[in-house]
């Protein structure tokens, strides 16, 4: 087991990660102080396959523990659901002392939190991740919310979880399109911050794939714990905790282009994060190697680092949408060094072209790439 403890004053929290720990969500919360009345919260797909365990483990514990299942899927992240789960929490008398349990991927652990967050303004959740996204991501940080028609994440709140509980075993039974697209994310924590753990995935990738239970844990535990030092320093992002956006400038550009349903959102920062190192090596004097490393890394993983069928203008077009600016220099996180990122001001939209230019799959010569 490890144990990885966020510091943020008295809204800490620990995220312990182990083989069977779903089994153990009830005696973990036992120690928080909890009510004695929660909700699993969970989706159609997850809750059959660890529903029972977890509620089991609640229960065996001494909690009144009920569960509500949401539709699976990004499509669920909605006013909607939201309100159906209002309707539940009410039903099943849950009052302020009672909390939530999030269990399930990133869709469930924000809709879930924001429902914690906003009922009887704030009642405290317990994340259990289910996919590497949620696990080393999701979960972690407080972030929580729902999309609006007009875009993602629109509504939401920051809701530090009391507890989260990572049991890599659940993995096995992911996807492998989402297990991959989840390493990105892991890639990302090991670019931002910490060298040494780069280098340790650039040993275990097919490991890690081929769901080696001690390479999932020191994996997850690793980027856990690069997030939890990054929410630590910057919990409400008025700074430094942007770093955790490297790759996503271009990736959500790319999202936003195809309608969000040609990538996954690791997929398309795999492939913002290709175009960022391509951009670090070539204006933030970052080593070719460096950049010709991280590409390699996520090549291995199996994860897209290359599109095709975009403009480049029309992806510059998009980021100045989201970025809102309309001038030609754009803030960007661009790599120093693997292990190492700075956010820099002032970076030519001519320079990001090129970059975005180079992982054109569609028209670059393979000896132009980094
Ligand atoms: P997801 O929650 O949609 O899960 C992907 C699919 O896998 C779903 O169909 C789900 O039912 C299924 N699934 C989940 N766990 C499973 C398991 N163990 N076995 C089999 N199937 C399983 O997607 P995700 O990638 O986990 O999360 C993406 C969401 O997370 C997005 O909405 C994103 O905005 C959000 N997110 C939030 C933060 C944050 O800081 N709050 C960070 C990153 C991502």
């Amino acid at each position: 087991m490890k144990t990885v403890r966020v510091e943020l004053g008295e809204r800490s929290y620990d995220i312990v990660i182990a083989p069977g720990a779903r089994a153990r969500v009830g005696e973990l919360c036992k120690k928080l102080g909890l009510g004695s009345r929660c909700l699993v919260v969970t989706d159609r797909t997850v809750g059959p396959l660890y529903g029972r365990a977890v509620v089991e483990s609640l229960q065996q514990a001494g909690f009144a523990a009920e569960t509500v299942e949401i539709e699976p899927g990004e499509e669920a992240k909605t006013l909607d659901t939201l309100r159906g789960l209002y309707d539940e929490m009410l039903l099943k008398e849950l009052d302020r002392k009672s909390f939530v349990v999030a269990l399930g991927g990133g869709v469930v652990g924000d809709v879930a939190g924001y429902a914690a967050a906003t009922y009887m303004r704030g009642i405290p959740v317990v994340q259990v991740p289910t996919t590497v996204v949620a696990q080393v991501d999701a979960s972690v940080g407080g972030k929580t919310g729902v999309n609006l028609p007009q875009g993602k994440n629109l509504v939401g709140a920051f809701h530090q979880p009391r507890l989260v509980v990572v049991d890599p075993e659940t993995l096995y039974t992911l996807e492998e399109r989402d297990l991959r697209a989840g390493f990105s994310e892991v890639v990302k924590h090991a670019v931002i911050r910490d060298a040494a753990h780069f280098a340790w995935l650039e040993a275990h990738v097919v490991a890690f794939m081929g769901l080696d239970l001690p390479s999932l844990e020191e994996a997850i535990a690793q980027s856990c714990r690069i997030k939890a030092a990054v929410v630590a320093a910057d919990e409400r992002e008025a700074g430094l905790r942007a770093i955790l956006n490297f790759g996503h400038t271009v990736g959500h550009a790319l999202e936003a282009l195809t309608g969000y349903g040609a990538f996954r959102h690791g997929e398309a920062i795999a492939i913002g994060m290709a175009c960022a190192a391509v951009l670090s090596v070539a204006v933030n004097h970052a080593p070719k190697e460096d950049g010709a490393r991280v590409v390699a890394l996520l090549d291995r993983a199996g994860l897209p680092t290359t599109f095709s069928g975009l403009e480049t203008g029309a992806i510059l077009e998009q980021i100045r949408r989201d970025k809102k600016v309309e001038e030609q220099r754009l803030r960007l996180v661009l790599m120093d060094r693997i292990g190492q990122v700075s956010i820099v001001p002032g970076v030519d939209a001519k320079a990001l072209a090129a970059a975005i230019e180079a992982r054109r799959a569609d028209t670059t010569e393979p000896e132009a790439r980094p």
